[in-house]
């Protein structure tokens, strides 16, 4: 039986909530960081020490990216925390990704510099709920964005990225409905790619709502040379104006292989970094948010700096811990999901 096919035994128990407990870090009690200029090699000889890979989304700090072993998108750090041989991985991304690495890794130890640094879209799709209206839709194959918590992921059929996400719907069976979740916008726009309906749980991401279609037109005209790359996030008519659609890591790609000169980014401006390293001879331009604010930078993502990352690595706290059952539930569609985009 294939992989696709398999989907067709949905878990059908009802998983309802377990909560992840979440605070600020470090503690009032944690040692002193060195001074600033001295923690990159502090962090380098921690990790080391420790035996520890540093995972960085590309939406993080540039320094965080700096000293990282491996940058990439969900997917990306997604397969990477599934081959690791390190003890300690340090994931500094949203909770959310450091909980799908502890998935892939219950025999190691899993922090994440800041626990607080949650997600507005995983946020907006609570447990609970999403049971209920998966109830109501018990027909359907229920495919979630990686972006949502293991108590979603463990009612889920199968997970995607934005990487994979319209290959993956479309190896679906024809003959079954599909519930998408937790990002409306995402999900219009694989339903378009795919040809397939989909029922839309009505999630979003503060970060990707909030561009500017203004701001955007006016770019557009300023620098006519221009190409404009967006994440499918982001809003239906942004998306109409854009001239490339993808994941970050396509967007990354983009840059690298258009032969347009610049290029109007929609999407979190953490990836200008690894844009103007690779290709430093183009120019980006980032899309502010409404009203000109700087909201188009994730507020969770920035939570994490190197000095909590120093700190995660000398005290391994804190950790990410998952109760067994909702581990192996979710690991089930996380699992489906390597192995349908392998
Ligand atoms: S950018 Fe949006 S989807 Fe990504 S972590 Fe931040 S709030 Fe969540």
């Amino acid at each position: 039986m294939s992989v696709a096919s398999s989907i067709q035994s949905t878990v059908q128990s009802t998983v309802t909530d377990f909560p992840a407990a979440r605070s600020s870090h470090p503690p009032a009690t944690a040692p002193p960081a060195p001074p600033p200029a001295q923690l990159p090699e502090a962090i380098d000889a921690l990790r080391r020490e420790r035996n520890a890979v540093i995972l960085a989304h590309y939406y993080q700090d540039d320094a965080i990216q700096d000293i990282a072993d491996v940058i990439g998108d969900s997917l990306e750090l997604a397969r990477r925390a599934a081959s690791t041989e390190a003890d300690v991985i340090v994931f500094c991304g949203v909770h959310f990704m450091a909980e799908t690495a502890k998935i892939l890794n219950p025999g190691r130890i899993v922090v994440l510099p800041d626990l607080a640094a949650g997600c507005s879209l995983a946020d907006a799709c609570p447990a609970d709920e999403f049971a209920a209206f998966r109830a109501r839709h018990s027909d359907h194959i229920v495919v979630s964005y990686i972006n949502c918590s293991a108590a979603v992921k463990a009612q889920s059929d199968l997970i995607c990225t934005s990487s994979n996400a319209v290959q993956l719907v479309q190896q679906l069976p024809k003959d079954r409905p599909i519930l998408f979740a937790p990002d409306a916008n995402l999900g219009r726009w694989v339903a378009r790619q795919s040809g397939r309906e989909l029922t839309l749980w009505p999630g979003s991401c503060i970060v990707h709502e909030t561009f500017s279609e203004q701001a955007l037109l006016e770019l557009r005209l300023e620098h006519p040379e221009a190409e404009v790359i967006a994440h499918p996030e982001c809003q239906q008519q942004l998306l109409d104006l854009a001239d490339f659609i993808g994941s970050t890591s396509k967007l990354l790609q983009r840059a690298q292989t258009s032969e347009a000169p610049a290029f109007i980014v929609l999407t979190e401006p953490g990836i200008l970094h690894q844009m103007q390293r690779r290709v430093p001879e183009k120019a980006f331009y980032p899309v502010p948010g409404s009203d000109g604010c700087s909201c188009n930078a994730c507020p969770y993502m920035r939570l994490n700096t190197l000095e909590k990352l120093w700190h995660c690595l000398a005290t391994l706290e804190p950790r990410i811990e998952l109760d067994e059952e909702l581990r192996l539930r979710a690991l089930a569609p996380i699992e489906r999901m390597l192995a349908m985009s392998a």
